[in-house]
């Protein structure tokens, strides 16, 4: 399926109450049409004048429109983002971008709501020969007008 705004946003009400005790703030969800990626949580990371530290602001979900997923994949698709904005709006720091924390957070997540999450994009050739059947080749345009 290819989800609207506000179905991503009601899952995100669902699973924040759900798997996160409700305590994630809001975030704006934008749709993307790009091809690397199913999902992503963007921000921007700046340093206080004052004292040094890391502030984040900006935050954005971002989930692929271009792809049209199975309604499981999407689901997980979600919550994998939701699991990267959790560390990153709590300042958690990880092992690395999927360290420990987010395997951690995962595992709960999957085994509580009977989830499938996953770190991996096994799904890429699918997503690729999908792409080639809904976007032949385009025909050749002549450049000479
Ligand atoms: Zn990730």
């Amino acid at each position: 399926m290819i989800p609207t705004i506000d179905y991503i946003q009601a899952c995100f009400d669902e699973y924040n109450v759900r798997y996160f005790n409700g305590s994630l703030p809001p975030i704006p969800i934008k749709l993307s049409n790009a091809r690397t990626f199913l999902g992503k949580v963007t921000f921007i990371k700046h340093r206080t004048w004052l004292f040094g530290e890391w502030r984040y602001s900006n935050f954005k979900l971002r989930i692929n429109t271009r792809y049209d997923l199975p309604e499981e994949l999407l689901h997980d698709t979600i919550l994998h983002e939701m699991i990267h904005y959790y560390i990153a709006v709590n300042h958690l720091r990880d092992t690395s971008t999927h360290g420990q924390l987010f395997r951690r957070e995962m595992k709960r997540i999957n085994e509580q709501g009977n989830r499938h999450i996953t770190i991996s994009y096994r799904l890429t050739k699918l997503l690729q020969l999908k792409e080639l059947s809904r976007n032949p080749a385009p025909a050749k345009v002549d450049a000479a007008r």
